[in-house]
């Protein structure tokens, strides 16, 4: 058996492979895709230390730090279930069960598409996900925010005082995000916002060029020139596989102690899978370090 198995290849787990593998402990991580939403990302800016990089890059050498190590790297293999024995057992897509003392669960999130024509198309060219990371690249720029919940509301707020106007697309009739947000909102001279609004298609050439949307009350089309769009319709956690043997909450994201301890003895969580509050690579790569030596602190006591 491994002493300790990571399930999961984005920045969470490589860090908490590279943190226990360097306790000279038997260390396995099983990856569906190694560098996890890194591959889908084009610049990145705060990656603190480094001014500019590139996601595929970043992901090539957290695979290549990796292997620096002695660990058994088993990639493009899904994990489909976990149960506690003896030892926890994580039983893959291919039908092969692991065994290990401990396990660190890094599967990461992903963002709920639209599902529009033009999403896939333009993405890192105007479609955006993710305000912290992609906000300053359209510094004076016009912008529409898909989703009027909290974190839609959040994204709205935080880019208005970065880009030149925003327009906040909701499809219900009212906003969904608590009223301190809304009031915020409304308190800012460059948004607009539209309800029931639903989203038809984005337009562009070689970048975004505008979007599409239908007025849910009269049915009349229109479309908005602009030249970003913010998708804040969720970040679902990749936990469903998890079943109900882990705490987790009503979003799906699985609850850890300050140790990256779930409810289950043995078994850690890191990433953008858990509760954490902000979901960030250097955040998952410092809540990976965490979990690795929380599992460390767990073997070295049983
Ligand atoms: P992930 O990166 O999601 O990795 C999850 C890993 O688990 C993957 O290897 C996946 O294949 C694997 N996995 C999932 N399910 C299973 C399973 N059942 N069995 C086995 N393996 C499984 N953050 C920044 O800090 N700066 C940025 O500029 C930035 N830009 C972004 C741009 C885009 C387009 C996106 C989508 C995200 C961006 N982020 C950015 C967020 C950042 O990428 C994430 O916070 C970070 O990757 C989370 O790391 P993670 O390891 O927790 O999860």
């Amino acid at each position: 058996p491994f002493d300790v198995l990571v399930i999961g290849g984005g920045p969470a787990g490589a860090s908490a492979a590279i943190y226990a593998a360097r306790k000279g402990i038997r260390t396995g991580i099983v990856a569906e895709r190694f560098g996890g939403q890194v591959m889908d990302t084009m610049g990145i800016e705060n990656f603190i230390g480094t001014k500019y990089t590139e996601g595929p890059k970043v992901a090539a050498s957290l695979e290549e730090h990796v292997k620096e190590y002695n660990v058994d790297v088993m990639n493009l293999q899904r994990a489909k279930r976990l149960e506690k024995r003896d030892f926890v057992e994580i039983e893959l897509e291919n039908g092969a069960i692991l065994k290990s003392k401990a396990v660190i669960l890094s599967t990461g999130a992903r963002w709920r598409n639209v599902g529009v024509p033009g999403e896939a198309e333009f993405k890192n060219k105007g479609v955006a996900y993710c305000p912290h990371c992609d906000g300053p690249l359209f510094a004076g720029k016009d912008v529409a925010v898909i989703g009027g919940g909290n974190s839609g509301i959040e994204a709205a707020i935080d880019l208005a005082g970065i880009v030149n106007h925003v327009t906040v697309l909701e499809f219900a009739p009212e906003l969904k995000a608590d009223s301190v947000l809304q009031d915020r909102l409304n308190s800012l001279p460059n948004v607009t916002v539209i309800t029931n609004a639903q989203t038809k298609e984005i337009t562009g050439t070689d970048k975004v060029n505008g979007i599409t949307y239908i007025n849910r009350e009269t049915g009349a089309e229109k479309h908005i020139e602009l030249q970003g769009i913010f998708v804040q319709i969720g970040l679902v956690p990749n936990t469903d596989w998890l079943g109900d043997t882990i705490e987790r909450t009503r979003f799906g994201e699985i609850v850890v102690d300050k140790h990256g301890a779930t409810n289950i003895p043995g078994v850690y969580a890191a990433g953008d899978c858990t509760d954490s509050a902000y979901k960030q690579i250097i955040i998952s790569m410092g809540s990976g370090a965490t979990a690795a030596l929380g599992a460390f602190d767990y073997l070295i006591r049983n």
